[in-house]
């Protein structure tokens, strides 16, 4: 196949053990597979997070909810967003689990569950600055109890989302706590009504990093599951790392690895132009690889001329625009590659086995540094043309 994405299935269990270190074993974890597991495939990861002991899983539409259930997903499916009143058959099929953000909606579905004679389980959400979904902090009493009156739902959770977790700035930092306080109000005030939240959870990929305080009973990790640290501990203010320095080390590795095939070598000649626009030329004769990877996998047309490939453990730089289907590497003098070799667009960062040379940033994050962008978009773009091969060491 001309480009495949690999999946590092081991990778990724790794990736949950670490976090399961981290928070330690008596919380669960919920892993966010929406977006076909940011592009790293739904089912499969999905798979994989519950023999590496995850509790649930999350998406973001009904039909990924509905999608995991028909490939025998037994496991809960916590629906992040809000559906339509007419996504409900479904979503009692399916039996997913639903934010309540508001009376109307628990009205909606209590109605409809109870006509199918079922009993659904919700989690009520509280915006407490993310400024997207829930009720607001001041009314999550009074849909707590709302929801505790309707006989077909069951409150078996509480929950909220951070705008700002990921940030190692003073300010986002504050921020973050302060929703965190108002959030772990709003709970208590649910205990004392005398009614039980359910599972309490909080946490994403940025605030089981820096966020300790978060964890309560469940995380969300996201994108750290699949490899990447969006904040790092070190980048925090001096006196809240050494909060930090006494949790267990977060090691994680990238799970997605796109690969390419040299698909033509050629001789071009000083001066000689490569690629639309023409936006590269050749300073001396070189040997030019033709890859069979474009913009149209997912690969960004804004690395053109800025990123770099693995070919053979060695790093040749990527030259001229990136096309819909091909892009082109310069090789050098006298290249070491063959025809038909292997290509690493992006996977893990190579680290050097000599003591002076540089780490060769090759990961899916480098990439969306250089491109502008989060690494969250990298792997979610890459299109469905390009299979996914699942490997499991
Ligand atoms: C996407 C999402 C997550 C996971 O976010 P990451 O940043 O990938 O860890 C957690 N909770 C909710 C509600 C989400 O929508």
């Amino acid at each position: 196949m001309r480009t495949r994405a690999i999946i590092h299935l081991n990778h990724f269990k790794e990736n949950v053990n670490s976090v399961r270190r981290r928070i330690g074993k008596d919380r669960h974890i919920c892993v966010s597979v929406k977006a076909d597991a940011y592009g790293h495939g739904a089912l499969r990861i999905a798979k994989a997070s519950i023999e590496a002991g995850a509790y649930c899983l999350g998406v973001a539409s009904v039909s990924e909810g509905s999608e995991l259930r028909r490939g025998g997903i037994k496991a809960p499916i916590l629906l992040f967003s809000q559906p339509q009143p007419k996504e409900i058959a479904d979503i009692i099929k399916a039996n997913l689990t639903i934010f309540i953000s508001d009376t109307e909606f628990a009205d909606v579905l209590n109605e409809r569950a109870k006509a199918a004679k079922v009993k659904l389980n919700v989690h009520l959400k509280i915006d407490t600055g993310m400024g997207r979904l829930g009720c607001s902090a001041k009314e999550a009493v009074a849909l707590a109890r709302h929801i505790k009156k309707r006989k077909a739902l069951k409150l078996t959770g509480t929950a909220t989302h951070f705008a700002v977790s990921d940030s190692p700035n003073r300010r986002d930092i504050d921020y973050t706590k302060a929703q965190l306080s108002r959030f772990k109000r709003a709970v208590n005030a649910i205990r004392n009504e005398g009614i039980n939240p359910g599972i309490v959870h909080a946490a994403n990929s940025g605030a089981i990093i820096l966020h300790p305080a978060s964890w309560f009973d469940m995380v969300r990790p996201g994108i750290l599951l699949y490899g990447y640290k969006t904040v790092e501990e070190y980048e925090a203010p001096l006196d809240y790392l050494k909060k930090l320095s006494r949790l267990k080390s977060l090691k994680i590795e990238p799970v997605m690895e796109l690969r390419g095939k040299i698909s033509l070598i050629k001789k071009i000649k000083k001066g000689e132009s490569v690629s639309y626009g023409r936006t590269w030329s050749a300073g001396k004769d070189t040997f030019i690889g033709i890859l069979t990877t474009g913009y149209a996998d997912g690969f960004p047309r804004l690395a053109s001329n800025r990123w770099q490939i693995v070919i053979g453990g060695k790093v040749y730089p990527l030259v001229g625009r990136v096309t819909m289907d091909q892009c082109c590497v310069n090789l050098g003098k006298k290249p070491d590659v063959r025809r038909w070799d292997e290509a690493i667009i992006f996977g893990s960062d190579i680290y050097p086995t000599e003591p002076d040379s540089q780490v060769i940033r090759q990961s899916a994050a480098a990439l969306a540094e250089v491109v502008g962008t989060i690494p969250y978009e990298i792997t979610c773009n890459i299109n469905k043309r390009v299979p996914r091969v699942y490997v499991t060491s």
